[in-house]
């Protein structure tokens, strides 16, 4: 019988009768800042789970793999069942975020070589960001595994910022998360989301109003449900469009 693997902020986890595979069903919690806020999105469940499944299979066709297998209703999606690399992998192609505060660098100044950064997946210490020397130490992954999640993250930056390009989305930042299949292989897992994602309308020249991902929630801006909804139709029109290519 089904049970009731993980819940966590964002999706819960549950085991189905296949033994490689899970459910992940995709909530309207939302948080931020390490939980100390907490809400809800309405409809964010079911943004999320169509664009990480659009993405995922979008991905899939470029020879990432990933760990979607089928959707199954608006909030939930088969998944393959992998071991969870405790690594948020990051990468940036515009500063933002921590970036802009921890270097001072201004929001927005384009970085000419993507950043792949590693922090530690552990709600307890905050998620910190981990220095290479740190990640050895820790042992969180083999050097051959760090190295093929940095090769990874950059092909998958090329594509996402290729797609987002069709949505008319500047591709700021996103987080990745990788596991370990059952066949020893990394996948692409988690999912990839205005949750996950810094995504700016290029069209919007306002530095508020251009905002499309969840710094709307982080930061009080309004218009949240709004600025998922847009992220939904323009991923699904991007799709379309490329069926049709
Ligand atoms: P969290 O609060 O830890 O961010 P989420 O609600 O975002 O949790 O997601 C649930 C958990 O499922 C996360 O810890 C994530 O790492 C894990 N996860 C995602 N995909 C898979 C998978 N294919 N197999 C096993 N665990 C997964
Ligand atoms: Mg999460």
């Amino acid at each position: 019988m089904p049970e009731k693997l993980y819940e966590g902020k964002a999706k819960i986890l549950y085991t189905t009768d296949e033994p490689e595979v899970l459910l992940s069903v995709f909530k309207d919690d939302a948080t931020a800042f390490n939980a100390k806020k907490r809400g809800q999105i309405v409809g964010k469940g079911e943004v999320n789970c169509t664009i990480t499944a659009a993405l995922l299979q979008y991905l899939e066709t470029h020879n990432i793999p990933t760990h979607y297998l089928s959707t199954v209703d608006p909030t939930s999606m088969r998944v393959r069942s992998v071991t969870i690399i405790p690594l948020e992998v990051v990468v940036r192609n515009v500063v933002a975020g921590s970036l802009a505060r921890e270097t001072g660098l201004p929001v927005g100044q384009p970085i000419p070589e993507p950043l792949v950064e590693f922090y530690y997946k552990n709600d307890d210490l905050g998620d910190p960001l981990l220095t290479g020397d740190r990640l050895r130490l820790l042992e969180l992954a083999t050097p051959e595994q760090v190295t093929a999640l940095q090769q990874y993250a950059l092909s998958i930056n090329q594509h996402l910022m290729t797609f987002f390009d069709r949505c008319d989305i500047v591709l700021v930042d996103f987080k990745l998360e990788f596991g370990v299949d059952a066949h020893g292989h990394i996948r692409l897992a988690d999912e990839i989301s205005p949750d996950t994602c810094r995504l700016w309308d290029k069209a919007e020249p306002d530095p508020q109003k251009r905002i499309l991902d969840k710094d709307r929630f982080r930061h009080d801006l309004g218009q949240v449900e709004g600025a998922y909804q847009t992220m939904r139709s323009r991923v699904l029109q991007a799709v379309t469009s490329l069926s049709e290519a």
